[in-house]
């Protein structure tokens, strides 16, 4: 399985911050598309940044309430890792797991094509162990499933 597999089951929609949004705007999006993280970009193309909710619970907690009127730019990740939508689902899950992180954008070309989070990762999984067990009872019991 491709990370264009899960795409093409949760659909490419990709919700997007400008980095000179306020970080109260921020947070209505993250509420409203109930979403853990949006990828910054200035274009809504071009990743320039990855901002999730724990930026924002870290700033809050360093700097208090004054955070809230701040531009995004000023808590969100700059050094972004990306996949691209032919790497295999394994690629994924090994860069979520060894960077402790829960959201990973799919770029092809420079431009954004997705965004897999971890839990796209883990139903995915739950997919594919069903099918599996539903193959293997099938194929003890003689039934078809
Ligand atoms: P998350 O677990 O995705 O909510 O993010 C935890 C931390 O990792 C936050 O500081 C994010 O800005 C950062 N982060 C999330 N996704 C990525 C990514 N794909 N590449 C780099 N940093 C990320």
């Amino acid at each position: 399985m491709r990370i264009s597999d899960i795409l093409r089951v949760k659909g490419d929609r990709v919700v997007t911050v400008q980095p000179t949004a306020d970080v109260t705007q921020l947070l209505t999006l993250l509420a409203e598309h109930k979403i853990g993280a949006l990828i910054v970009s200035a274009d809504g193309a071009r990743v320039d940044g990855i901002v999730s909710e724990r930026d924002v619970v870290r700033a809050l907690a360093a700097r208090g309430a004054a955070v809230l009127t701040e531009p995004v730019s000023n808590i969100h990740t700059v050094q972004v890792r990306s996949v691209a939508p032919e790497a295999p689902i394994e690629e994924v899950e090994r860069l979520m797991t060894d960077n402790r992180f829960r959201h990973v954008p799919v770029v092809e070309n420079g431009a954004l094509k997705g965004v897999v989070s971890i839990g796209d990762v883990v139903k995915n999984r739950i997919d594919e162990l069903e099918a599996e067990r539903s193959s293997l009872t099938g194929y003890i019991t003689g039934e078809r499933v």
